[in-house]
């Protein structure tokens, strides 16, 4: 089964390799795309979405394998997410991952239900305790909730798992990686998610289904 992930981080931001670097191991990990998604906020979005499109280009050139241009949008303040979601996807970037509410971090009251508003997000990204309003939002808008593979974001992954499950909100599995040694492998990947208390048949479901419904939503085809 090939692996998805839309969650990793390069030199372009705080990751430890360069892009093409990471592509060419999720390449050897069986990814079924390369996903570029380095941090953004108000300050470095205008200059970081055009180099991660252009590292995209090169990977797709280089290794032969679909790679698509994306981001985090990373502790920028609630009342500003939406702003610069859009920002960032009109500069060229496919998809929107959304730094939530994780335990790792200070706290944003009303982070996570702000991403959860917005049309442009994605994925919210290591939600934390995500509240049953928030979820519910994330339901509505068509945003997928991140059970991620990253130590201290993955945490709560037991928690978002229960309540996604409980208010039917999609779910997606992450690596967050910012070395190569992070990405996911399909063993890796099974564990997170059957770690996360989810059953068989829904992991199944996450690991293959739902990544496609992201792509889908956005009309994003990978070659087959
Ligand atoms: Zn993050
Ligand atoms: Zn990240």
């Amino acid at each position: 089964m090939p692996v998805f992930d839309f969650h990793t981080h390069t030199t372009i931001s705080d990751g430890h390799a360069a892009p093409l670097e990471m592509a060419r191991r999720c390449q050897q990990n069986g990814y079924a795309a390369y996903v570029c998604s380095d941090h953004v906020d108000e300050a470095t979005v205008e200059r970081r979405v055009p180099e991660i499109v252009a590292a995209c280009l090169l990977a797709s050139r280089e290794l032969g394998m679909a790679s698509i241009p994306a981001v985090e949008v990373t502790r920028v303040p609630p009342e500003r997410v939406a702003r610069v979601a859009a920002r960032a996807r009109s500069l060229g970037a496919q998809l929107v991952v959304v730094h939530g509410e994780t335990l790792g971090d200070y706290p944003q009251p009303g982070l996570n239900l702000a991403a959860a508003r917005c049309p442009d997000v994605d994925i919210l990204g290591h939600p934390g305790l995500i509240t049953d309003e928030a979820a519910e939002a994330a339901r509505e808008n068509h945003i997928h909730l991140e059970i991620s593979a990253a130590g201290l974001h993955g945490l709560t992954n037991g928690h978002v798992a229960r309540v996604a499950i409980r208010l039917g909100v999609e779910l997606v599995l992450d690596s967050d990686a910012h070395r190569p040694e992070a990405l996911l492998t399909a063993e890796r990947a099974n564990q997170v998610l059957r770690g996360s208390g989810i059953d068989l048949a829904t992991v199944l479901k996450i690991a293959a289904d739902a990544p496609l419904r992201v792509l889908a939503r956005r009309g994003i085809e990978l070659p087959t």
